[in-house]
Order: structure tokens, then sequence, then C-alpha cells
């Protein structure tokens, strides 16, 4: 695998290729081979075009080659639709005859089917031997509007180009997506359903789109990750943005109900965050993604400083409102701009402000005028456009206006989002005429503004993340020991309260001797996890018999209450200072490895869901970022008059906790420190308790 070349050097050939032979066709009705055949000659795909199947004659004007070896040395793609279990041999032919891409189209290769799951293995082997790439199996191919080729087999009308580049996992989303942006103002630079995956995946084909100078934002619409690490640093690296609609969320792999960790870093939690750490935009749906791909190809938005101009006073007030529930501000327009507009337009007709309603005015130089003039203001970082054009649409007026506002946006470098309020149709056909992108709703212009607001404030600098996790445990988890998780939280010299184990309570009051009044007592069990709720945690005793009577009284209530529970000994920790109350915790997530949170609230964490998520590493740096995102924030900086809390050190632990996830061994699953109290700047916080699992399968 090492020595092959970069993987977009040889995806060429997937988009761009001078020969393909398509393999399965025959003249029968149903016949879905044929379908390429006539996709391509529909497409107006220039190159060469071979046809294979065993039945021979003519179809769509081209004979049809009895076998693979009939075909010339070298063709660069091959589209094969025949049934699964002829697929590994003709992919070896292939080979043979110096094929080096193939789209294996048919289905049939189900993972949870062992007779697939060995002509996987087989296609596998074949495409090693000859150096091949694969896109598929089970998917419907790739297409490329600049090189007019498609590969589908099922029949497609010839889609218009543009910018934006799409990779789908399933072939049916793939063309209502396809469908969505040809309706869209957006049009297609190159799209790949990719299927089961065997060997090309989103990974590759990001490295390859960002090469594609057509191609200017991508959107991956994912089954599954299995490279989350490898997606993270193409996605970082990559010079377009990415839009992510991750679909098929599965509830929670080895589900603790135990543990407050395991529920708030559920799969999809972290593959949102390891979306945006990467500079991904993760969306929830194909919508979304369409306006995330529309807002992405703006320039970018650097501040929250809006102006609203608006042909239609009522959807004026609309945008204002919808900017501030998105947290923009709209700044009042200078006294002289006003002045200015106030001489060219009939006085009392307009609202003259921000938003700036035009009323009657109706004059598309006036309006390039108005844009440019808005847009040069220093205290302006975007504009939403509100264009109403409902009687008399005239689409060269629509041209006109959206290509004014092309040209103001680019030469201004700051967004303009054109809200082009028309019949549907209209604005429709009027959109597909103008490279730009077009919002139908007041409110969809506005979010756009917003997304790719928060995408741009968001983007940091890549930084190297480790290697790629190979562990997929089927096992499940059993909570550890509480004195294992406190030496792992020594070993990696986090700030413990004094703890001592004592098997007994006559050692556990010597024990409370050392540590010093007051004490905590807490029972140790391994039965046991939430120790409060079965009395097995003491507070505040002052008196060596006090801690006497907590251990017998903690021995009663676990005989009554959880009889099977075996008493292994007694906790003697110092008693902390009140304070605030954190979560920090860790999930070992089968595919981007361990992801931290860190979160507000104690036991009601899961209630308030209050918590930040990364994938570690996590530094200092990330830790603080992660703070500001609490809507808990404003407590960790002295609201209402109360001092700051140290956050500083906060962070030092967090990113300890990140390096603790990282270094130890994948048996650890998962860690959970609940509560870390935190103090007034300059005191520290201290952890008081934590909880771990392991898994219970032998490594290897
Ligand atoms: P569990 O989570 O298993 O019920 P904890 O050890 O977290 O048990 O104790 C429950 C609560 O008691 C903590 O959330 C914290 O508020 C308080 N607490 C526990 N240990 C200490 C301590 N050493 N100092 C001060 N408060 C403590
Ligand atoms: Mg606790």
């Amino acid at each position: 695998v090492s020595d092959r070349p970069p993987p977009h050097l040889d995806l060429e050939a997937f988009f761009a290729p001078r020969s393909v032979a398509v393999v399965g066709v025959s003249d029968r009705p149903q016949n879905l081979g044929s379908n390429i055949v006539a996709n391509l000659a529909s497409w107006g795909f220039a190159g060469a075009v071979y046809a294979v199947g065993r039945g021979g004659g003519r179809v769509h004007g081209l004979q049809v080659l009895p076998d693979v070896e009939q075909l010339p040395r070298g063709v660069d793609l091959a589209c094969v639709l025949t049934p699964a279990a002829t697929v590994p041999g003709i992919v070896e032919a292939l080979g043979r005859r110096g094929v080096r891409a193939v789209c294996v189209e048919s289905s049939g290769f189900g993972e949870l089917d062992d007779s697939g799951l060995a002509l996987s293995r087989e296609v596998s082997r074949a495409i090693r031997r000859h150096d091949m790439r694969l896109i598929g199996p089970n998917c419907l191919g790739t297409f490329a509007t600049d090189s007019r080729l498609c590969c589908s087999f099922a029949g497609i009308r010839p889609l218009r180009a543009g910018p934006v580049g799409l990779v789908s996992q399933s072939g049916g989303v793939l063309f209502s997506y396809l469908r969505d942006l040809d309706e869209s103002c957006l049009g297609l630079s190159r799209a790949a359903s990719i299927g089961n995956k065997l060997d090309v995946d989103e990974v590759d084909l990001i490295h390859h789109l960002d090469r594609h100078p057509q191609t200017r934002v991508i959107c991956l619409h994912l089954e599954d990750i299995r490279r989350g690490r490898a997606l993270m640093e193409a996605a970082a690296g990559c010079s377009k943005p990415i839009v992510l609609h991750k679909v098929n969320r599965s509830p929670l792999t080895r589900t603790i109900a135990a543990s407050h960790t395991a529920s708030l870093l559920a799969d999809h939690a972290v593959v949102e965050a390891a979306a945006r750490q990467a500079g991904m935009v993760a969306v929830e749906d194909t919508s979304a993604a369409l306006l995330a791909a529309n807002a992405l190809l703006l320039p970018p938005l650097r501040g929250r400083r809006i102006a609203v101009v608006s042909r239609s006073g009522g959807h004026a007030v609309i945008a204002a409102d919808a900017c501030a529930a998105r947290g923009f501000e709209l700044p009042p327009l200078p006294g002289s701009l006003l002045d200015a507009l106030r001489a060219r337009l009939r006085a009392g007709v307009i609202r003259l402000g921000n938003p700036l309603d035009l009323g009657d005015l109706w004059d598309i130089d006036a309006y390039r005028a108005i844009l440019e003039q808005i847009a040069a203001l220093e205290l302006v970082d975007g504009i939403v456009f509100v264009a109403v054009q409902i009687s008399a649409v005239d689409p060269a007026v629509h041209r006109r206006i959206a290509t004014h506002v092309a040209e103001v946006s680019r030469n201004a470098q700051k967004p303009i989002a054109l809200c082009y309020m028309s019949w549907r149709e209209t604005a429709r056909q009027l959109g597909q005429e103008v490279d730009w992108p077009q919002f139908a709703f007041v409110e969809d212009a506005v979010s756009a503004l917003a997304l790719l607001r928060d995408h741009h404030l968001r983007q940091s600098p890549p930084r190297p993340s480790p290697p790629e996790v190979a562990r997929r445990t089927t096992g499940g988890a059993e909570p550890m020991a509480l004195e294992d998780c406190l030496s792992l939280l020594r070993r990696f010299e986090l700030p413990l309260a004094e703890s001592r184990v004592a098997e007994d309570p006559e050692r556990a009051a010597r024990a409370a001797r050392t540590v010093g009044f007051p004490v905590v007592v807490k029972l140790l069990s391994p039965e046991v996890v939430h120790k409060s709720d079965v009395g097995g945690v003491a507070l505040g005793l002052k008196s060596a018999a006090q801690v006497r009577r907590a251990c017998h009284g903690m021995a009663e209530q676990i005989a009554a209450r959880r009889p099977e529970a075996r008493i292994s000994g007694y906790l003697v920790q110092a008693q902390a200072d009140p304070g605030l109350e954190l979560i920090v915790g860790f999930r070992r997530d089968p595919v981007f490895g361990p992801a931290v949170l860190v979160g507000l609230g104690g036991t009601l964490v899961e209630v308030l869901r209050d918590v930040a998520l990364r994938v570690a590493p996590v530094t200092a740096d990330d830790a603080r970022s992660m703070l500001s995102e609490l809507s808990g924030a404003p407590r960790l900086e002295g609201a209402r008059g109360a001092a700051p809390l140290d956050t500083p050190a906060l962070c030092r632990l967090i990113e300890r906790f990140s390096r603790l996830a990282l270094e130890e061994q994948e048996t650890l699953l998962e860690l959970e420190i609940n509560p870390v109290i935190l103090y007034p700047e300059g005191r520290g916080c201290v952890i008081v308790d934590v909880r771990g699992f392991v898994t219970n399968e032998e490594p290897g």
C-alpha cells in the first residue's frame, strides 16, 4: 500500500478517462449496464466507449464484445455491473488487460453475509495484484460535468456544471443530491457514489477534489466513517470548505447506563466534534447541506455586523429579527450615507437606517451603488439583500441584479447573501443562470451568514493528530475499582484530594487522623458504581469516632440494600472546600479514538447537557475554547460579583487528562472525573471522584 502513488493522482481516471469499458451489457430491456452506455452518450462523453457482455450483439450502436479479453489494452476506466459472484474474475481479467480504475456497481458484497465478504476479499486481492483502484462495490459510479462523464446504471439526464463536488455513500442519496443541486442555483463539478468503500473512500476523494480546479466546495454524505483520523487530517489540510452530512447515527456502542460520559459522548457527538475540529461544517440533512454549500461559496464573513437592504419593508423586519436571533448586530449606518440616499430617493416613502428599506426605488444601478457604499463601510462585515420581484418578472433584470451583487461582494471580499423573492419556478430558473448563491427565504440568507461566521471563526491551524486507531472491540465494558482509578490519576499527576484506602473501620479511623479532619469516607465495592445512591459517601466527619460510625453505617446499609455487594474497604479522603463542581471525562471512540468532554453541573450534567467535546489531543488552549462554549461559562468568569475562578488550572488538568487518554492502554475505554472542584484564581482545583471502565475481553 505504501508504495502507491498519492491517491489523488490516480483517481483522475475515474472522472476524466480517455476510454471507458462497460462490463455487463446486453440488449435485454431490463439490462442496467446498457443504461451506462446510454448515459455516456446522452451526456456527450467524448472518449472511447466499449461494451462487454456475454450475449454479444449491438447496444446503442455499439458492438458488444463477448469478454474482457477482447478489450484493447489499457482502457482507462471500467464500470462493472454483473452478478457479484462473477466480479472477482472480471476485475482480475481487467487488471490483466491493463485497466487501473474500476467502478464496481454490482451489489451482493454485503458485509454481514459471509459469501459477500469472501467475494470482497477476492476483489481486494485482485486490485492489489494489479495495482488498481476501485470505487464500490454497490454504488452508482462517478460523474463529471467537465468531462461529461456519467457512469450511473440509472438513467440520469445531463447535469449543469457548477462548483460542488459530491461524495455519497449511497447511490440513492447521491441521486437526490444531484437532483437538488440541479434544481438549486448550484451545479455539479464531480461526484462519486462510494458504496461499500472496499478501496477508494471519502479521504481519497477529498484529496482528489481538493486538486480539481472547478470544485470549490465539497459535500460528503456518509453512512460510516472507518478512517476517522485520516478524514480529520484530509479535511484540515483541504483548501476547500467541506460539508459533512453524516447519517446512520447508531445509538451508543457499548452503552454504559452508569456513566454520564458514555451518554454525552455518543458516537454522533464525537463525529460532530471531530468535524468541527477539522474545519468541516456538520449538517443534519440534505437541505442544510445545500444551504451550507451555498453559504460557503460566499466570501468569508469576518465579524458579526450586518447591514440589511430590502425592497420590502416586511422582509426587512423579518431579516432584522433573524439577525438578532443568530447573534448578529445591525450597526447604524453613517448619516452622510443616508443623506446621500435621501437626495436620490423620494422622501417619506422609505425608511432609511439599518435595515434599509428601499421602498419603491426601482433602479438597478442605484442598488449597485448602495450595495457598494455599504460594503465599503468598515463597520459592516456582511450584507443581506432582499430583492423582491413578484410581477413583471424580467429575466434580464434579475441577471443584472445578481451579477451586481456578485461583483460587489467579490470586490469588497464581504459576503452579500442574496434573497431573491419571486415565484419559485422563476427564481429557480433565474438562479441557474447566474453563478452566485441565492436564497429563497430571508431566514435562509441570514442562516447562511451565521454558518459562514461560525465557520471562519472556528478555523484554527491544523495540527498533527495521533495515528489511526485500529481498535474494533466488540466486547463489553466493566467498572474499574476506585483504588485503581485513583492510582491512574496519580500516575499522570492530576490534582487529587488526599485519599487513603483502609480495609476496615478501625484502620479508616487511623487513616483519618493522618489525613486530618474533617474527612470524607466512601465505600469501596466492586459492585457499587454510584456510591452516594447507596449511602456510600459520608461528608464532614470530624473525629475518629464519627469515621468509625460512618463505616459501620455504610456496611449496614449495603447489607440491607445491596446484599450481593462485597465491601473491599473504605476510602478516607480529605474534605475539599466547596467550589464549582465540573465533570471531565473521556470515551474511547472506535473510529476517532479518545474524545474528551468537560461540563458543568456534577450529577445534573446529563439533564443540563451543558458540555463541550473534543477529539484528543486537547491542549490547554483547546480546553480554554471548550470552556468558552459552555452556556455556564459566565460562572467561570465570576458572574454576579463573584471572584473569577482558576480556569488556567482547570485547562492544565484537561490537557493532562487528554494525555492520559492517549497514552493509557487501549483496554481503558472510559474515565470520568466527577466532580473536580474549581476554586477562585490562584487556588487551583481538586479531584474528589473518578470512575473508569475497562474492556472485559482479552487484548489480542
Ligand atoms: P458518587 O459519585 O459515587 O456518588 P462522589 O465521590 O462523587 O460519589 O461523592 C458524591 C458527592 O459528594 C460529590 O459530587 C461531591 O459533591 C461530594 N464529595 C465527595 N467527596 C468529597 C470531598 N473529598 N470533599 C468534598 N466534597 C466531596
Ligand atoms: Mg461522583
